[in-house]
């Protein structure tokens, strides 16, 4: 089922996850709720898949909401009584709350989040006619539709798994036959093109989307910046202190490059609209997590 059902005002917010403790959500969420007089604590709280059912019946009962994240995405997507559309589209849930009947409705603010931070390091005046996407999980879907909202005229999909990568492009291109129906299409469709080899996804694109988990906790480049054109923009949906350094590699070379921080902090803001009706302060949330780097 599709819905887009309002939340009851959440009287606690928790973020399920496994592991969950080195999140920074707690931090900017908290100094959001604060700025905005709300009385309400953001807790995570790491959950095993298995106690995930019985974790999201009792928080039903306290009138809670929250954030999802790795690894429960996609098992809280199965176990919502409603979507919204975004969330079935990306077919899993990182924000949701409980409506006015107590129905568990899941939400993906991902999409939103994405779409911000490519808005962002493209800067004014620049559109994207040809992507590379580097990855073909659950980030990568969030990542195809908020391209959506761009000109872009062909995708071309690199992942490990190549069956995942197709599957991907295959659901994106299904999408794409809803046509007009879809408010989230208002686009003309990218091509989707599925390359085994690095080098032939990125040499001619404008835009370079890592959405694998490389960078995260090694020092290893998801690919090499001198493969890319020299005009390329690049986001890095990974974010750690101090930047990844396939983002410092790709400034040093000139291009313009930005880490996964900001899709963080906006997919956080989308949530907080979710929940309360309001924006949040976005300035109360980069302070929670000074330093701010290249001057967000
Ligand atoms: P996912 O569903 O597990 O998908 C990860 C993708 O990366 C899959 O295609 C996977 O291939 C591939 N991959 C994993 N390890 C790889 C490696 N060593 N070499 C090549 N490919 C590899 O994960 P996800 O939810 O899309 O998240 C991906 C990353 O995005 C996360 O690690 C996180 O750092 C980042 N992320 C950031 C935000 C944010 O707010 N900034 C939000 C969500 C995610 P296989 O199918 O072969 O495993």
């Amino acid at each position: 089922m599709r819905t887009e059902r309002a939340p009851r005002a959440p009287g606690e917010l928790v973020l399920l996850g496994h592991p969950v403790s080195h999140s920074l959500s707690p931090r900017f969420q908290q100094a959001a709720l604060t700025a905005a007089q709300l009385d309400v604590q953001y807790v995570a709280r790491d959950v095993s898949p298995a106690d995930l059912s019985a974790v999201l019946r009792e928080l039903a009962r306290r009138n809670a909401a929250g954030n999802v994240t790795i690894p429960h995405k996609e098992a809280v997507f199965a176990l919502c009584d409603a979507h919204t559309e975004v969330a079935a589209r990306v077919g899993a849930v990182n924000t949701f709350w409980f409506d006015q009947r107590g129905s568990l409705v899941g939400h993906n603010t991902d999409v939103a989040g994405v779409s911000a931070a490519i808005s962002a390091v493209l800067g004014t005046n620049v559109f994207p006619h040809r992507v590379a996407l580097l990855g073909a999980g659950g980030s990568a879907a969030s990542v195809l539709l908020a391209l959506e909202a761009w000109p872009v005229a062909e995708v071309r999909i690199c992942a490990r798994t190549r069956l995942r990568a197709e599957s991907l492009a295959a659901r994106a291109t299904l999408a794409a036959s809803a046509g007009p129906t879809s408010r989230l299409s208002p686009a003309p469709r990218a091509n989707f093109i599925i390359v085994d080899h690095l080098g032939d996804a990125v040499h001619h694109a404008d835009l370079v989307i890592n959405a694998t988990p490389i960078g995260l906790t090694s020092d290893e480049l998801p690919v090499d910046p001198a493969l890319l054109a020299p005009h390329a923009t690049v986001l890095d949906l990974v974010y750690r202190p101090g930047e990844t350094p396939w983002i410092r590699a790709c400034r040093e070379r000139g291009l313009r490059a930005e880490d996964g921080l900001r899709m963080l902090v906006e997919q956080g803001a989308a949530a907080f609209e979710c929940w309360f009706g309001i924006a949040p302060e976005r300035n109360a949330m980069w302070d929670a997590l000074e330093p701010r780097p290249y001057g967000r």
